[in-house]
Parts: structure tokens; C-alpha cells; sequence
């Protein structure tokens, strides 16, 4: 079955929900997505950090800015001060995340 596109309120929650501290198994059933699924997002609106280590949670309190990639209005995490543009965008010449 192909992956739904991701709307910007599904990528919100997705970062709200890791915030609060559950795990990508949790993510994916209030999202109706894989963790697979849940996982890929999340490295690609820039939150890879956060479950890269294979932990499954989101550590806490981590200082982060939420904001809206300047290319595709997708909702990111900018871990760093003038980062604009979404890990995804980043790795395309489209500037288009799917
Ligand atoms: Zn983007």
C-alpha cells in the first residue's frame, strides 16, 4: 500500500506527540500510520535526533523551535537558529517533501 502524503496537521501532531513522550508505535496508531512510516517523518521534518538512537521516545525537553519549512509549509523542528528549510527539502532540488 503506497504512504499518504502527509498533511501539515498530521506532521503538527506528529511533532506534538513526540514531545509529549510517546513512542513511534504510539504515533502510528493515533495517525493511522506504520512506525516505519512515523519514523521516516520524523527524520525528515528534522526530530531524527530524537529517535535516531532507536529508543522509541522522544527525549524530553530538548530546546527546539517548531516553525513551517519556507518551501513546502510543512511544519519542522529547527534545532539550530536560522534553519528554514526542512531536512527534506534539503535533499531535493524540487523543494517538494512528500
Ligand atoms: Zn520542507
Amino acid at each position: 500500500m503506497a504512504e499518504r502524503k502527509w498533511t501539515h496537521d498530521e506532521a503538527t501532531q506528529l511533532i506534538e506527540l513526540a514531545e509529549a513522550g510517546l513512542t513511534v508505535e504510539e504515533i502510528g496508531e493515533r495517525l493511522d500510520r506504520t512506525p516505519g512510516a512515523v519514523r521516516v517523518k520524523a527524520n525528515r521534518i528534522g526530530i531524527e535526533s530524537f529517535y535516531e538512537r532507536d529508543i522509541g521516545k522522544f527525549p524530553a525537553k530538548r530546546r527546539s523551535e517548531k516553525l513551517d519549512c519556507m518551501m513546502c509549509h510543512l511544519p519542522m523542528v529547527s534545532t539550530w537558529a536560522g534553519n528554514r528549510i526542512c531536512d527534506c527539502c534539503k535533499k531535493t532540488e524540487l523543494y517538494r517533501c512528500a
